[in-house]
């Protein structure tokens, strides 16, 4: 089925700025609370957030296969269900509404008031309800750069990383929407030197500039899914900022990886962009070798050329960017991990989140976590406001962007936005 709605000549009647990461060409998927306060299924348009709910009440995605109540819910699992012909229609039909000779809705002032909102009138809500979390570990780079740090720069890949796409399986409880704070977790650590761990916060607050991927429901259990199809299950991606405390992962995470330094927060931009919207950013996969085993073997080989950067707030005010990196560093595929993640018959379901594993880049100023930045704390950042980072403070602001660009069109995620506050305290008693 043609994508219409990625016409790069395509132009909205609504007001789009030229910088705009929501051109009519992006079409993404969320979930907000409306100013009287309903929780509903949208999309956006430049700094307009669209109800779906209410568009489909109004009858505007009749003649296409979609039960009543589909946009009239917390979350985007059951669309999502729906597969991959169904989210091209409605992009399409989108598209359409939105598209600057069509009067319907334009036209309409009722029909406006009830579907068009500010982005200051809503609140963003997390758009799946995520089933189960798995987080990869698929940049050379940086599989590289820490096994330089923590083992051997002879030996800085394991034997297994250039034959398998290697990931563990994350928690999901405490995948957050941007804007959400965090405290900075207390546990155990070792301190250098010493052969007893102590108790507290952690020391070593860290970011991983990563993205990841949302699924639908590919299999039933015992069946793979081929690494060739694979892309048809994936819906989406959003920007994704998983938060890890590097003083306690470095004490628990032998034999069995990483537990308490992971699972206290990932931060995700809320705004699912799909795959087909990012159709005209693929590019060309770094070569493989050695040759993967052949159910890793994809045909058509390719990433996505998306821009992404990190940068730091200070409670004054004060942002630096402190990386830009590109996804289309990744070694391993989402086709790849798909695929290796399925080869034994583990089920997937819909609203399924996948991370791609830190996205570091060749050069220094494209790592995507302070670990490599400052080289363990050896190399300080500087910031703008002239004080320095070796890892992240109490009160900084972690916000990390994405976007592809070529000379048509501008595809965005907008951003994700954390604040690390102090360590949790209990509330006293009486
Ligand atoms: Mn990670």
């Amino acid at each position: 089925m043609p994508i219409y709605a990625n016409d790069p000549s395509r132009r909205t009647w609504l007001s789009v700025s030229e910088e705009s990461d929501f051109p009519i060409q992006n079409i993404p998927f969320g979930v907000f609370l409306t100013r009287d306060d309903i929780i509903t299924i949208g999309t956006r348009i430049g700094d307009y957030a669209i109800d779906l709910g209410a568009l489909h009440q109004l009858g505007y995605f009749k003649d296409i296969p979609l039960t009543d109540d589909i946009f009239l819910q917390d979350t985007l699992n059951d669309f999502i269900s729906d597969g991959q012909k169904t989210w091209r229609l409605v992009r399409n039909r989108i598209s359409e509404i939105f598209e600057k000779s069509n009067e319907t809705l334009k036209n309409n002032e009722d029909h406006k008031t009830v579907v068009l909102f500010s982005m200051d009138e809503i609140e963003m809500q997390l758009p799946v309800l995520i089933g189960d979390y798995t987080d990869f570990y698929s940049s050379k780079e940086h599989a590289t750069n820490v096994g330089t740090m923590f083992r051997d720069p002879d030996n800085a890949l394991l034997p297994n990383w250039l034959h398998i796409p290697v990931g563990y399986h994350g928690r999901s409880s405490t995948i957050i929407p941007s804007g959400t704070p965090i405290h900075r977790p207390m546990g155990q650590t070792l301190p250098k030197g010493a052969d007893t761990p102590v108790f507290g916060p952690s020391r070593l607050v860290d970011f991983e500039l990563e993205m990841a991927f949302i699924t639908t429901d590919t299999n039933v259990l015992g069946e793979p899914i081929s690494v060739d199809e694979a892309e048809e299950y994936i819906f989406g991606m959003v920007l994704f900022n998983d938060w890890s405390a590097r003083d306690i992962q470095k004490w628990e995470y032998v034999p069995l990886g990483p537990f308490l330094a992971k699972n206290f927060a990932s931060s995700v931009s809320p705004w699912i962009v799909t795959l087909d919207a990012l159709q005209p950013f693929q590019v060309k996969s770094t070569e493989q070798e050695p040759k993967p085993l052949p159910y890793l073997q994809q045909k058509e080989r390719h990433s996505y050329d998306i821009n992404l950067q990190v940068a730091i707030g200070t409670e004054n005010g004060n942002e630096t960017t402190i990386s830009k990196s590109n996804f289309k560093y990744m070694y391993w595929t989402m086709a790849q991990q798909l695929a290796h993640h399925t080869v034994n018959g583990c089920k997937v379901n819909s609203g399924d989140m996948m991370g791609s594993g830190t996205i570091s880049g060749p050069t220094p100023d494209s790592y995507g976590s302070m670990l490599e930045l400052s080289w363990q704390g050896t190399k300080p950042v500087k910031l703008n406001d002239g004080t320095e980072r070796k890892f992240i403070q109490d009160n900084d602001t972690v916000i990390m962007k994405g976007y592809c660009a070529n000379n048509d069109v501008r595809i965005g995620f907008g951003e994700v936005r954390t604040t690390l506050l102090p360590p949790f305290e209990a509330k006293k008693k009486g």
